[in-house]
Protein backbone atom coordinates (compact mmCIF):
# COMPACT_ATOMS: atom_id res chain seq x y z
CA UNK A 1 0.00 0.00 0.00
CA UNK A 2 1.60 3.18 -1.21
CA UNK A 3 0.61 6.36 1.09
CA UNK A 4 1.15 10.08 0.44
CA UNK A 5 2.97 12.05 3.21
CA UNK A 6 4.14 15.97 3.59
CA UNK A 7 5.34 15.66 -0.51
CA UNK A 8 5.51 12.08 -0.88
CA UNK A 9 4.53 8.94 -1.73
CA UNK A 10 5.90 6.25 0.00
CA UNK A 11 4.99 2.26 1.16
CA UNK A 12 2.93 2.52 4.07
CA UNK A 13 5.78 0.59 6.54
CA UNK A 14 8.02 3.81 6.03
CA UNK A 15 5.11 6.53 7.09
CA UNK A 16 6.42 7.96 10.31
CA UNK A 17 4.78 10.83 12.30
CA UNK A 18 6.19 12.81 15.52
CA UNK A 19 4.72 11.34 18.89
CA UNK A 20 4.51 15.15 19.41
CA UNK A 21 2.08 15.92 16.26
CA UNK A 22 -0.82 17.58 17.58
CA UNK A 23 -3.37 15.19 15.58
CA UNK A 24 -1.53 12.22 18.01
CA UNK A 25 -1.24 14.25 21.15
CA UNK A 26 -4.90 16.45 20.98
CA UNK A 27 -6.93 14.87 17.75
CA UNK A 28 -6.13 18.29 16.99
CA UNK A 29 -7.16 17.78 13.12
CA UNK A 30 -9.67 17.22 10.08
CA UNK A 31 -10.14 14.37 7.74
CA UNK A 32 -11.81 13.56 4.75
CA UNK A 33 -12.97 10.08 2.67
CA UNK A 34 -13.60 10.43 -1.30
CA UNK A 35 -14.48 7.49 -3.20
CA UNK A 36 -13.38 6.54 -6.43
CA UNK A 37 -15.11 4.33 -8.62
CA UNK A 38 -13.17 3.33 -12.14
CA UNK A 39 -10.44 4.93 -10.58
CA UNK A 40 -11.99 8.66 -11.10
CA UNK A 41 -12.49 10.47 -6.88
CA UNK A 42 -16.39 10.85 -7.10
CA UNK A 43 -17.66 14.50 -6.20
CA UNK A 44 -14.17 15.50 -5.26
CA UNK A 45 -15.39 19.06 -5.66
CA UNK A 46 -17.91 18.90 -2.88
CA UNK A 47 -15.27 16.47 -0.53
CA UNK A 48 -12.56 19.58 -1.29
CA UNK A 49 -15.46 22.45 -0.35
CA UNK A 50 -16.13 20.24 2.80
CA UNK A 51 -12.40 20.06 3.51
CA UNK A 52 -12.30 23.35 3.34
CA UNK A 53 -15.19 24.00 5.58
CA UNK A 54 -13.75 21.94 7.87
CA UNK A 55 -10.17 23.50 7.73
CA UNK A 56 -12.03 27.18 8.42
CA UNK A 57 -13.53 26.16 11.42
CA UNK A 58 -10.46 25.03 13.29
CA UNK A 59 -8.80 28.04 11.95
CA UNK A 60 -6.13 25.54 9.66
CA UNK A 61 -4.87 27.63 6.56
CA UNK A 62 -5.53 24.86 3.82
CA UNK A 63 -1.89 24.01 2.86
CA UNK A 64 -2.98 22.86 -0.86
CA UNK A 65 -4.57 24.33 -3.67
CA UNK A 66 -7.57 22.81 -5.46
CA UNK A 67 -4.96 21.57 -8.15
CA UNK A 68 -2.56 20.68 -5.55
CA UNK A 69 -5.13 18.22 -3.90
CA UNK A 70 -6.04 16.87 -7.77
CA UNK A 71 -2.48 16.09 -8.50
CA UNK A 72 -1.88 14.43 -4.91
CA UNK A 73 -5.14 12.29 -5.41
CA UNK A 74 -3.77 11.30 -8.97
CA UNK A 75 -0.92 10.02 -7.64
CA UNK A 76 -2.69 8.09 -4.47
CA UNK A 77 -5.10 6.41 -6.91
CA UNK A 78 -2.61 5.88 -10.05
CA UNK A 79 -0.69 4.11 -6.88
CA UNK A 80 -2.49 1.83 -5.41
CA UNK A 81 -5.37 -0.95 -6.37
CA UNK A 82 -8.14 -1.79 -7.34
CA UNK A 83 -10.26 0.55 -9.70
CA UNK A 84 -12.52 1.40 -6.90
CA UNK A 85 -11.54 2.62 -3.41
CA UNK A 86 -11.91 4.79 -0.99
CA UNK A 87 -9.56 8.38 -0.31
CA UNK A 88 -8.54 9.37 3.05
CA UNK A 89 -7.37 12.86 3.70
CA UNK A 90 -6.00 14.06 6.82
CA UNK A 91 -4.16 16.72 8.05
CA UNK A 92 -3.38 18.04 11.43
CA UNK A 93 -1.62 21.46 13.05
CA UNK A 94 1.42 19.77 12.67
CA UNK A 95 4.51 19.29 15.31
CA UNK A 96 5.05 21.12 18.32
CA UNK A 97 5.65 21.08 22.04
CA UNK A 98 2.76 19.87 23.81
CA UNK A 99 0.69 23.14 24.49
CA UNK A 100 -3.31 23.16 24.09
CA UNK A 101 -3.10 26.50 22.38
CA UNK A 102 -2.13 26.82 18.47
CA UNK A 103 1.66 26.82 17.91
CA UNK A 104 3.19 30.66 17.46
CA UNK A 105 4.58 31.06 15.30
CA UNK A 106 2.72 28.56 13.18
CA UNK A 107 4.26 25.24 12.41
CA UNK A 108 3.98 23.47 9.09
CA UNK A 109 0.69 20.99 8.94
CA UNK A 110 0.97 17.13 8.70
CA UNK A 111 -0.70 16.20 5.54
CA UNK A 112 -1.74 12.12 5.26
CA UNK A 113 -3.54 10.39 2.56
CA UNK A 114 -4.05 6.84 1.71
CA UNK A 115 -6.03 4.67 -0.44
CA UNK A 116 -8.19 1.35 0.75
CA UNK A 117 -10.15 -0.55 -1.20
CA UNK A 118 -14.33 0.33 -1.46
CA UNK A 119 -16.69 -1.85 -0.45
CA UNK A 120 -19.10 -3.84 -2.88
CA UNK A 121 -22.32 -2.10 -2.79
CA UNK A 122 -24.31 -4.88 -3.11
CA UNK A 123 -23.51 -5.87 0.60
CA UNK A 124 -26.18 -3.42 1.76
CA UNK A 125 -28.46 -5.03 -0.27
CA UNK A 126 -30.34 -7.23 2.10
CA UNK A 127 -30.50 -4.67 4.52
CA UNK A 128 -28.80 -4.35 8.30
CA UNK A 129 -29.20 -4.12 11.39
CA UNK A 130 -29.06 -1.10 13.49
CA UNK A 131 -29.07 0.44 17.25
CA UNK A 132 -30.35 4.24 18.66
CA UNK A 133 -28.04 5.78 21.15
CA UNK A 134 -28.23 9.48 23.04
CA UNK A 135 -25.82 11.41 20.41
CA UNK A 136 -23.66 12.92 23.40
CA UNK A 137 -21.37 13.85 20.68
CA UNK A 138 -19.73 18.00 20.85
CA UNK A 139 -22.39 20.39 19.39
CA UNK A 140 -19.83 21.38 16.29
CA UNK A 141 -20.50 17.68 14.14
CA UNK A 142 -20.37 19.48 11.03
CA UNK A 143 -16.49 19.58 11.37
CA UNK A 144 -15.21 16.26 10.36
CA UNK A 145 -12.78 16.29 13.19
CA UNK A 146 -10.20 13.86 13.64
CA UNK A 147 -11.06 13.33 17.40
CA UNK A 148 -13.75 10.78 16.64
CA UNK A 149 -13.72 9.07 20.06
CA UNK A 150 -17.33 9.40 20.78
CA UNK A 151 -18.33 8.17 17.36
CA UNK A 152 -16.18 4.80 17.74
CA UNK A 153 -17.90 3.94 21.12
CA UNK A 154 -20.67 5.03 19.31
CA UNK A 155 -20.35 2.67 16.59
CA UNK A 156 -18.91 0.15 18.88
CA UNK A 157 -21.84 -0.11 20.62
CA UNK A 158 -23.92 -1.38 17.21
CA UNK A 159 -20.46 -3.95 16.82
CA UNK A 160 -21.26 -4.93 20.64
CA UNK A 161 -25.24 -5.86 19.46
CA UNK A 162 -24.43 -7.61 16.13
CA UNK A 163 -25.45 -4.59 13.91
CA UNK A 164 -24.07 -2.43 11.21
CA UNK A 165 -24.73 1.27 12.84
CA UNK A 166 -25.79 3.36 15.77
CA UNK A 167 -28.68 5.78 15.36
CA UNK A 168 -28.20 8.92 16.89
CA UNK A 169 -31.33 10.34 18.86
CA UNK A 170 -30.28 14.15 20.14
CA UNK A 171 -31.78 15.09 23.73
CA UNK A 172 -34.19 18.15 22.44
CA UNK A 173 -34.44 21.57 24.61
CA UNK A 174 -36.52 21.39 27.61
CA UNK A 175 -40.01 20.46 26.56
CA UNK A 176 -38.60 19.36 23.48
CA UNK A 177 -38.92 15.43 21.87
CA UNK A 178 -35.18 14.02 21.43
CA UNK A 179 -34.30 14.26 17.53
CA UNK A 180 -32.33 12.28 14.68
CA UNK A 181 -29.14 13.22 13.65
CA UNK A 182 -27.64 11.01 11.61
CA UNK A 183 -25.55 7.43 12.33
CA UNK A 184 -22.03 6.96 14.03
CA UNK A 185 -20.21 7.29 11.00
CA UNK A 186 -22.98 7.55 8.05
CA UNK A 187 -26.52 10.03 7.26
CA UNK A 188 -30.18 8.77 8.56
CA UNK A 189 -32.61 9.08 6.35
CA UNK A 190 -36.88 8.20 7.10
CA UNK A 191 -40.04 7.00 5.04
CA UNK A 192 -43.20 7.82 5.95
CA UNK A 193 -45.85 6.66 3.65
CA UNK A 194 -43.66 7.43 0.57
CA UNK A 195 -42.52 10.17 1.57
CA UNK A 196 -38.45 10.64 2.43
CA UNK A 197 -37.50 11.98 5.02
CA UNK A 198 -34.29 14.28 6.04
CA UNK A 199 -32.94 15.19 8.87
CA UNK A 200 -31.73 19.40 8.02
CA UNK A 201 -28.02 20.02 8.20
CA UNK A 202 -26.81 22.29 10.89
CA UNK A 203 -23.86 22.25 13.43
CA UNK A 204 -25.17 18.91 14.96
CA UNK A 205 -24.58 16.03 11.87
CA UNK A 206 -22.19 16.49 9.18
CA UNK A 207 -23.42 17.21 6.10
CA UNK A 208 -22.69 14.21 3.92
CA UNK A 209 -21.82 14.22 0.20
CA UNK A 210 -23.81 11.10 -0.20
CA UNK A 211 -27.06 12.70 1.60
CA UNK A 212 -26.76 15.89 -0.51
CA UNK A 213 -26.93 13.44 -3.96
CA UNK A 214 -29.78 11.64 -2.62
CA UNK A 215 -31.83 14.76 -2.17
CA UNK A 216 -30.63 15.87 -6.00
CA UNK A 217 -32.15 12.53 -6.72
CA UNK A 218 -34.95 12.70 -5.13
CA UNK A 219 -35.36 16.69 -6.56
CA UNK A 220 -34.81 15.24 -10.33
CA UNK A 221 -37.06 11.77 -9.82
CA UNK A 222 -40.24 13.60 -8.22
CA UNK A 223 -39.75 11.66 -5.35
CA UNK A 224 -41.51 13.34 -2.46
CA UNK A 225 -39.21 14.28 -0.01
CA UNK A 226 -39.07 17.18 3.44
CA UNK A 227 -35.77 18.04 4.53
CA UNK A 228 -37.21 18.89 8.36
CA UNK A 229 -36.11 17.75 12.54
CA UNK A 230 -37.51 14.17 12.57
CA UNK A 231 -38.50 13.28 16.23
CA UNK A 232 -37.70 10.05 18.03
CA UNK A 233 -40.86 8.52 17.51
CA UNK A 234 -40.88 8.73 13.84
CA UNK A 235 -37.90 6.92 13.30
CA UNK A 236 -39.04 4.00 16.03
CA UNK A 237 -42.11 4.11 13.71
CA UNK A 238 -40.29 4.55 10.42
CA UNK A 239 -41.86 2.41 7.09
CA UNK A 240 -38.35 2.26 5.89
CA UNK A 241 -34.86 3.81 7.46
CA UNK A 242 -31.96 4.43 5.06
CA UNK A 243 -27.82 4.81 5.82
CA UNK A 244 -26.01 6.78 3.55
CA UNK A 245 -22.57 7.13 3.37
CA UNK A 246 -19.41 7.63 0.98
CA UNK A 247 -17.90 4.05 1.69
CA UNK A 248 -21.33 2.27 2.17
CA UNK A 249 -23.74 4.26 -0.35
CA UNK A 250 -26.82 3.49 0.40
CA UNK A 251 -28.28 0.78 2.91
CA UNK A 252 -31.45 -0.65 4.29
CA UNK A 253 -31.84 -0.26 7.92
CA UNK A 254 -34.56 -3.54 8.51
CA UNK A 255 -34.44 -3.77 12.15
CA UNK A 256 -34.08 -1.04 14.47
CA UNK A 257 -33.20 -2.15 18.34
CA UNK A 258 -33.80 -5.90 17.54
CA UNK A 259 -37.04 -4.96 16.38
CA UNK A 260 -38.10 -4.97 12.60
CA UNK A 261 -38.80 -1.47 10.78
CA UNK A 262 -41.43 -1.84 8.84
CA UNK A 263 -41.96 -5.06 6.75
CA UNK A 264 -38.40 -5.81 7.93
CA UNK A 265 -36.72 -6.04 4.46
CA UNK A 266 -35.48 -3.57 2.31
CA UNK A 267 -38.31 -1.40 1.30
CA UNK A 268 -39.31 0.28 -2.27
CA UNK A 269 -38.21 3.45 -1.63
CA UNK A 270 -34.44 1.88 -0.89
CA UNK A 271 -34.62 -0.31 -4.24
CA UNK A 272 -35.79 2.85 -6.00
CA UNK A 273 -32.82 5.37 -4.71
CA UNK A 274 -30.34 2.42 -4.68
CA UNK A 275 -30.84 2.27 -8.26
CA UNK A 276 -31.14 5.29 -9.18
CA UNK A 277 -27.79 5.60 -7.03
CA UNK A 278 -25.91 3.46 -9.30
CA UNK A 279 -27.10 4.99 -12.61
CA UNK A 280 -26.08 8.51 -11.31
CA UNK A 281 -22.80 7.07 -10.65
CA UNK A 282 -22.27 5.45 -13.80
CA UNK A 283 -23.63 8.63 -15.23
CA UNK A 284 -21.17 10.69 -13.88
CA UNK A 285 -18.27 8.57 -14.39
CA UNK A 286 -19.06 8.53 -17.95
CA UNK A 287 -18.28 12.55 -18.02
N1 LIG B 1 -22.03 11.45 9.34
C1 LIG B 1 -20.90 10.99 9.91
C2 LIG B 1 -20.70 11.17 11.38
C3 LIG B 1 -19.92 10.34 9.13
O1 LIG B 1 -18.78 9.89 9.69
C4 LIG B 1 -20.16 10.14 7.75
C5 LIG B 1 -19.19 9.38 6.90
N2 LIG B 1 -18.01 10.06 6.68
C6 LIG B 1 -21.35 10.65 7.20
C7 LIG B 1 -22.26 11.29 8.02
C8 LIG B 1 -21.65 10.50 5.74
O2 LIG B 1 -20.96 11.46 4.98
P1 LIG B 1 -20.53 11.18 3.47
O3 LIG B 1 -21.78 10.85 2.72
O4 LIG B 1 -19.93 12.45 3.00
O5 LIG B 1 -19.57 10.04 3.50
Amino acid sequence: MTIYLNGQYMPVEDAKISVLDRGFIFGDGVYEVIPVYSRRAFRLAEHLRRLQHSLDEIRLPNPHSLTEWADIITGLIAANEPDDQYLYLHITRGVARRDHPFPNPPVPPTVFAMSNPLPAPRAGLLGVSAVTAVDNRWLRCDIKAISLLPNVLLRQMAVDAGCAETVLLRAGTPGEAAFLTEGAASNIFVVKNGVLLAPPKGQLMLPGITYDVILEIAEACDIPYSVRKIPADEVFDADELLLTSSTREVMAITHLDGKPVGNAVPGPMFHKIYQLYQEFKINVMRI
